[in-house]
């Protein structure tokens, strides 16, 4: 793991020690509390071309694609909570609908950031090690997608 991605681990966890005084029982974690504390609006609509974008002009809000199932709604919602905390810069949308493709280097950071977010490593390890659960019981409980879920266990 490079230094930026350890980075965005990091800033991952702290936002999560931060909020979980005011998430009660997680997994789930609660992006709603979370975008919150940060003073984040989140809207949704069914687009083609992006899965989220963020900006911090007028407002700080973040713009999902409602057509996304809810796991991928959830990471690309986190996804963009990384870019926001770890102060990377806004998204843009180009006048044809596509957005700006990111540097690769801040994209990745934003996936580590979300896969934290939302799969945060402690967590799952505990429930590991508990034992029978399987896969698709456990991305039920993180309400994440199985691809995510596969991505983050294969770190472990
Ligand atoms: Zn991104």
């Amino acid at each position: 793991m490079t230094n930026e991605e350890k980075e965005a681990k990091i800033a991952a966890t702290e936002l999560l020690s931060a909020t979980r005084p005011l998430m009660g029982d997680v997994p789930p974690v609660s992006l709603g509390v979370i975008c919150k504390v940060l003073g984040i609006e989140v809207y949704a609509m069914p687009c083609s071309s992006f899965g989220a974008v963020f900006s911090r002009k007028p407002t700080l809000f973040i713009l999902a694609n409602s057509n996304l199932k809810p796991g991928r709604f959830r990471f690309s919602v986190a996804h963009e909570l990384g870019h926001f905390t770890l102060a990377h810069p806004s998204s843009f949308i180009l006048a044809d609908g596509k957005r700006v493709q990111g540097d690769a280097r801040l994209e990745r950071q934003a996936d580590i950031f979300a896969s934290e977010l939302l799969l945060p490593e402690s967590l799952l390890r505990e429930d590991l090690k508990r034992g029978g659960v399987s896969a698709s019981d456990l991305s039920k409980r993180y309400r994440v997608s199985r691809q995510a879920l596969d991505i983050k266990l294969r770190t472990l």
